[in-house]
Order: C-alpha cells, then sequence, then structure tokens
C-alpha cells in the first residue's frame, strides 16, 4: 500500500461506547500512531433517525477518556469531511446512481408480501431465508403496475457468481463465492443508503487504507468487495479482530457486568487499566508482560499477534489492571483523579482540604480496587460530626468505665505530645499501654474506634496524624461521653 495509513472507527451512535467498538477504537488509532497515519472517527448514523448530538457526545467522551485522539472527525473536521454519514447522502446518491446506470443495481418493486411469502416457503422447505431475486425480472409492464399501485422500491445490488476473496489481516485468506450473496439492498425506498453502500463509499472518499473492524462485520466484507468492483474502486485492506466473549464462550450480554467506558469509568476504573484490559482481548505480547501504556503499546502492540480465537471478557482481569495501575500512580495524580468520585460519593472538599484529601487518600492508596470506593473509605476523615459507636469497642477484659478512663489519658497524650507525628505518637501510646499494664491491643483498639468510628483503618498512629490533632480530641472527648452514656444505660 503506497502513501500513509488511513484507519477510521466508524461507530454507530448509540451513545455510551461497548468495548468491542472501543478494542477496535484502540488498535486503530494504534496503527496510526504507528505509522505515522491518520486516525478518523466517522459517525455511522444510517440506521439512525438523525444524529443525535447527545448519542455523539458518549463517542467523544468515551474516546477521549481513554486517550485515543482521532485527527479527523465530524468535531475536529479534516479534508475529507463531512464526517457523519447522515450529511454524506450526496456520495452515497451518487454512487447508487452509478450502480444503477451500469444495470448493477435495480429498483425493486416486490412486495412486503410477496418477500414474506418467499420467507415462508423457503422455511417450510427447510431452506434458510434468502431472496431470490425476483424484482429483477419484472417485465415494464408489471412494474408500472406496481407503481400505480403505490409500492415504493428499495434499490439492490444485482449479485452475480464471482470468487471474492480477500486477504484478511488476522484470519488469513478468506474466499467465498457471491453465489452465497443475495441481492441486498443498498437504498431504502427514501433513498437514503444502508450500511454496506454507505460504508465503502465513505471509505472510498476518505481515502481508507486499512479497514480494521469486529468480527461481526466479516460478513459483510465480501458485500463491500462486490460494491467496490462495481464502482472500480480499490478496496482497502481488511483485519477483522476476534469477537468478544463471555466466559462461557456465549456473546456477551448484560447479565456479564459493565461493558461500555462510561460504566467502567462510573465504576471507577483508571482509562490506563481499560486501555490496557483492552489490548490484551485478543492480543498476546508472547512474554510475562502485561502492563502497558498507550505510548507503550504505540511500540509494543503487533496486529501480526492477534489471535483468531474469540477473546474472552473476563472483568477480574480489569479489576487487577486497575489495582496495578491505580497503586503506580503517583499520589498527586491519583488525588485529581479521585477527587470527583470523592464529590459525588458525598464528601464537602473545599480547595483548604485538598492536601489533606491528598494525605488521606496516601493512607488508602494500596487498598482501592475502584475509584469510585474513596468516599465510603475515606468518609471518616471528612465526617465533622463523627459519633462514634463505642458499642464497637471490646468491653472483655475491660469495662466501659475502664476504658472511658484510659482514653482519659490518651486525650492527655493527644494534648500534650510536642510533635503530633506518627512515630512519636506510637512511642507515647506503647509507653502508656505499659504503663496500664494492658495490651498494646486493648488499648489501640478502643482509640481506633473513638477517631475513626472503625474496627478496619489504615494504621492506626498514620491515621491520627493525617487526622490531626484537634480532630483527634474532638473524636476521644465524644467517645468518653458515649461511653459514660453506655455505662449508665
Ligand atoms: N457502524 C459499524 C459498527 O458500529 C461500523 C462497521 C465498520 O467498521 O465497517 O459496527
Amino acid at each position: 500500500m503506497n502513501g500513509p495509513v488511513r484507519v477510521r472507527m466508524a461507530p454507530s451512535p448509540t451513545g455510551d461506547v461497548h468495548i468491542g467498538s472501543a478494542r477496535t477504537a484502540l488498535v486503530n488509532y494504534l496503527m496510526a500512531r504507528q505509522s505515522g497515519g491518520a486516525f478518523i472517527l466517522r459517525v455511522e448514523d444510517t440506521d439512525a433517525e438523525r444524529s443525535d448530538p447527545a448519542t455523539e457526545a458518549g463517542i467523544y467522551e468515551g474516546l477521549g477518556w481513554l486517550g485515543l485522539q482521532w485527527d479527523e472527525g465530524p468535531d475536529t473536521g479534516g479534508p475529507y469531511g463531512p464526517y457523519r454519514s447522515s450529511e454524506r447522502h450526496e456520495f452515497h446518491s451518487q454512487a447508487i446512481r452509478e450502480l444503477l446506470e451500469q444495470d448493477a443495481a435495480y429498483y425493486d418493486y416486490t412486495t412486503a408480501e410477496e418477500r414474506a411469502a418467499e420467507r415462508t416457503e423457503q422455511q417450510q422447505s427447510g431452506k434458510p431465508p434468502r431472496y431470490s431475486g425476483i424484482g429483477r425480472h419484472f417485465t415494464a409492464a408489471q412494474i408500472a403496475e406496481r407503481k400505480a399501485a403505490g409500492v415504493v422500491p428499495a434499490v439492490r445490488f444485482k449479485t452475480e457468481p464471482q470468487d471474492l476473496i480477500f486477504d484478511d489481516g488476522v484470519f488469513g485468506r478468506i474466499s467465498i463465492n457471491a453465489r452465497e450473496i443475495e441481492d441486498f439492498v443498498i437504498a431504502r425506498g427514501d433513498g437514503s443508503a444502508l450500511y454496506n453502500l454507505a460504508v465503502v463509499v465513505d471509505d472510498h472518499a476518505m481515502a481508507i487504507t486499512h479497514v480494521v473492524r469486529g468480527n461481526d462485520h466479516v460478513a459483510n466484507t465480501p458485500r463491500q468487495l462486490l460494491l467496490y468492483r462495481a464502482l472500480q474502486w480499490d478496496p482497502p485492506a481488511f483485519t477483522h479482530l476476534p469477537l468478544v466473549v463471555n466466559q462461557k464462550r456465549q456473546k456477551l450480554s448484560k447479565r456479564d457486568g459493565a461493558q461500555s467506558l462510561g460504566e467502567f469509568r462510573r465504576l471507577g476504573y483508571l482509562p490506563e487499566a481499560v486501555v490496557n484490559f483492552l489490548i490484551f482481548l485478543g492480543w498476546a505480547t508472547g512474554d510475562e508482560r502485561e502492563i502497558f501504556s498507550l505510548d507503550e503499546l504505540t511500540h509494543e502492540f503487533n496486529i501480526g499477534r492477534v489471535n483468531r480465537a474469540d477473546a474472552v471478557f473476563d472483568l477480574q482481569r480489569l479489576d487487577h489492571f486497575n489495582g496495578v495501575w491505580i497503586r503506580g500512580l503517583d499520589l498527586d495524580t491519583l488525588a485529581e483523579r479521585a477527587l470527583p468520585y470523592a464529590a459525588s460519593g458525598g464528601l464537602q472538599i473545599s480547595d483548604e482540604r485538598r492536601d489533606y484529601f491528598r494525605d488521606a487518600l496516601a493512607l488508602e492508596q494500596e487498598r482501592i480496587a475502584h475509584l469510585n470506593e474513596v468516599a465510603g473509605l475515606m468518609k471518616f476523615f471528612f465526617d465533622d460530626d463523627l459519633d462514634p459507636d463505642v458499642s464497637q469497642m471490646k468491653f472483655g477484659k475491660h469495662d466501659a468505665v475502664a476504658i472511658s478512663a484510659a482514653l482519659e489519658r490518651v486525650v492527655e497524650l493527644v494534648r500534650d505530645v510536642p510533635d503530633f507525628a506518627a512515630e512519636v505518637l506510637e512511642t507515647r501510646m506503647r509507653a502508656l499501654a505499659d504503663e496500664l499494664e494492658w495490651k498494646t491491643g486493648d488499648l489501640f483498639m478502643p482509640v481506633r474506634v473513638a477517631v475513626t468510628g472503625r474496627r478496619a483503618t489504615p494504621p492506626l498512629f498514620v491515621t491520627m496524624a493525617v487526622l490531626g490533632r484537634e480532630r483527634c480530641l474532638t473524636r476521644l472527648t465524644r467517645a468518653r461521653s458515649n461511653l459514660a452514656d453506655l455505662a449508665a444505660a
């Protein structure tokens, strides 16, 4: 192929980008970046009513979130526009006219009833339903009669038997005879183009060199090759990516969990983890490495290593990648990414509390599996009215009165310790436990419950240091008063 590589993603605007489309976009993006070519985004709204700005925005948002910036598209423009199929009516109509003029297509005046009758008959005799091409052979008189009766014709491509062979970038040589393909519709009664026609016309007009898409489209490729042939255009190279299936090797369904970029984002997956996950749907490095940034993939990805086998969708693998990426982020970046989740989860984080948020987040970084957990994990840091549930303290060896007395000593310690730092707190608290002749755990657990309201938290002394002296004092005091209430009850 001479000239620069031009690849495209042609999503139908359904709103949120499904993982299959996202994987296609990623592979196309990488192919463009690897070759210094162009990645084109064409919104394929041939079947949609008209393009809906909201659903289109979902595509931009999803791809933008992953970092797959396109070079040409409806929003960015470019030399081959317009980039919305619905705005390319003229290009499509011209090709349809050409095909009609060459007698490579025809107006089909069969009625819906006739086609239905044909299908029923085929079904009854156990044949696959397939349009036999009856409309090709109507006489002028029959057509006039049908026109008069108000039949609105679709335009069908005249499929003639011929070998169709192409070398798929993943699946190798694919060869079928057009005998197996019915005369397919290329334009509806209202003149609007159908997918196969529109995609060929648009790919050709946009000088697309490589069509890389999901294997669910492989059956369309021979139809598209027929159109390229009839229009005397050179077809692009075709590559089909393996299907994405669930663990039972079935088509993905809602039951298999989150599958769109919007859902992944809401659930707190990092785009880096999603990219990392998507590229392994059907691809393997051939070695042990598995963590790759988008940038690294530009060098590492090799379409030649894409498998033919269906790719199994495994959310646990995505979770694994997410954990690795979260732990690998520097704290400032993590804080920036986590902030919107914390806010939407109800934490009030004013500008003055940003540093506090970051310091607290540092204690949770190891434990966060998804960013949407941060509000829950960090709530106790931000709850100004925290009212510790003292019944969570263990009252085995020491009763509420004894614990309250011990906490009074902790209050003094917290108030008087000159440097409110984790190590100092730890030394002093251990000394206090010794002095009281308590096991450290018997002292630390009530303190933990008092200052955090929970039994499970990050390590106690760093947590106290981040909470700060004032908050710890307030909470310890409140815990003592709650203990008094408990003892009195
Ligand atoms: N609109 C089609 C889809 O979303 C595009 C198919 C193609 O890439 O040709 O699946």
